[in-house]
């Protein structure tokens, strides 16, 4: 059947996709908010599961209030500079209005840090690391876009830890790429990792370090963020620990997160023209069976039924192994219903008919490739396991081969290219902003991690010396 689907049209595709797969339905009446549906939901379920699973290895899951008093929320300077015009108010409580307006978190560090005065009173405290899993609301003003840029962000992994030295702060933040960089190599999304230009740090923080993804339009869209608070925050909510000489200091904090960007990640890096194709560790159903029966045609009722039951029994072995199956044994003809698991994602499809089981087999159909072979019906559970792990490599694999990086030396060079590209800039904002400006790219940052990047040696602007960084157009 001919795919209506066009990925090199990757804007259009990405809505199609998000309707007829029933990830979101956004045809809810707010702008910038959307409505997870059961399969989509069961989706980010997985992805958060492993992510949740990762952080609860060192952290703890907390859950602080979604509302913020108007004067905690303004104690930072730097850091309410960054928000002000993103921040939804609460002002009345009925008719009445409120003595303090209240915000709606859009991020938690002001909700979280108060809190954290009273619970530090000693060396004997610290280190505290926790997170959670909660809606944040920025006022976008930017066009909105599901997933990825919106008005409630519904799923957002805020980490928030505080030491007692700059030093295991710092340890921190290495330990949290490298929870990041498990998770992202798990749902097979190639990433490179930056240290954010001054401009583009996190308000209030002393540096930030980011992950970006390419996407299929040759943007990148940054994925995960982590930020080194050291002591700012501490002063302005006076978070002090006494340490074992007897001193009074300030903790130093970092706080790092992640939100369903993660999910439109594994959206748009792995699907294709037929629609999603999903890493099996997070795909709802990572296998479905295809009877082949055709009622109205030269099958045999006795067939028919040795068919359903061989399917039934594959079905009943699968789920007993493990392995999210679905048996679709609906009225619809084969060729329809693989047109819609196609598109839903499943990895790996099974189809058993009459000649399959005249063999003692049934028929695999990947999802990734769309090979096809015949697999014996007592090793097929086995087969099964290895042929998950084997999409999920070749996945892993694909989108690593699609994040390219260029090497340029000069602006033209640079308004020619596509992707990411590596060149040499020094740290001087006035070049960046030039950068930026002349070839409406921006600068990601600094390279911390890249499959391959180098180039010159001086900036590409004032020919001071530079550093490696790496530059796309972004979302
Ligand atoms: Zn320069």
């Amino acid at each position: 059947m001919k795919s209506v689907l066009d990925r090199n049209n990757f804007s259009e595709w990405y809505s199609e996709i998000l309707k007829r797969a029933e990830i979101l339905d956004v045809r809810y009446p707010v702008k910038g908010v959307y409505v997870w549906y059961p399969y989509g939901l069961r989706l980010r379920n997985l992805i958060y599961g492993i992510l949740r699973a990762l952080m609860d290895e060192e952290h703890e899951e907390v859950l602080f209030p979604l509302l913020i008093r108007r004067d905690e929320l303004l104690k930072e300077k730097e850091h309410i500079k960054g928000f002000e015009e993103e921040v939804f108010w609460v002002t009345h409580g009925g008719t009445t209005e409120l003595d303090v307006p209240l915000a709606l978190r859009p991020t938690s560090e002001t909700a979280m840090y108060p809190v954290f005065k009273l619970w530090i009173r000693s060396h004997r405290d610290l280190p505290i690391r926790v997170y959670q899993i909660v809606n944040t609301f920025r006022y976008e003003t930017k066009h909105t876009r599901p997933l990825i840029r919106l008005r409630e962000i519904t799923s957002f992994k805020e980490a928030h830890t505080a030491h007692a030295s700059r030093r295991e702060a710092e340890e921190q933040i290495n330990k949290a790429i490298a929870i990041y960089r498990n998770f992202f190599d798990r749902l097979a999304i190639p990433y490179v990792i930056t240290k954010r230009p001054e401009w583009d740090k996190f308000p209030g923080a002393e540096y930030t370090i980011a992950f970006d993804t390419l996407m299929p339009d040759g943007r990148t869209m940054q994925i995960a963020t982590l930020h080194m608070l050291g002591e700012n925050f501490a002063h302005t909510f006076d978070i002090r620990y006494e340490a074992e000489d007897g001193s009074s200091k300030f903790v130093n904090q970092t706080c790092y997160g992640i939100s369903e960007r993660c999910v439109a990640a594994v959206i748009a890096v792995h699907g294709d023209d037929h629609g999603l194709v999903l890493p099996p560790p997070v795909a709802p159903i990572q296998v479905v069976i295809v009877p082949i029966i055709f009622t109205s045609g030269a099958d045999k009722p006795s067939e028919s039924e040795a068919v359903k039951r061989a399917c039934n029994v594959l079905h009943h072995e699968l789920k007993g192994a493990g392995v999210r199956v679905f048996l679709d044994d609906s009225p619809e003809r084969p060729g329809a219903k693989y047109y819609y698991w196609e598109m839903k994602g499943v990895p790996l499809r099974i189809e058993l008919g009459p000649r399959d089981l005249a063999n003692n087999s049934c028929t695999f159909v990947r999802r990734d490739n769309f090979v096809k072979w015949r697999v014996p019906l007592t090793t097929a559970v086995s087969e099964v396991k290895n042929t998950l792990d084997d999409i999920q490599h070749s996945l892993h694999a694909r989108a690593m081969e699609r994040l390219e990086i260029g090497v340029v030396s000069d602006e033209t060079e640079l308004k020619n290219a596509t992707g990411i590209v590596a060149l040499p800039l020094c740290d001087r904002e006035s070049c960046g902003k030039e950068l930026e400006e002349s070839t409406g790219a921006s600068v990601l940052g600094e390279v911390l991690y890249a499959s391959h990047s180098s180039g010159g040696k001086e900036c590409i602007i004032c020919a001071r010396e530079a550093k490696h960084v790496l530059v796309a157009r972004t979302y």
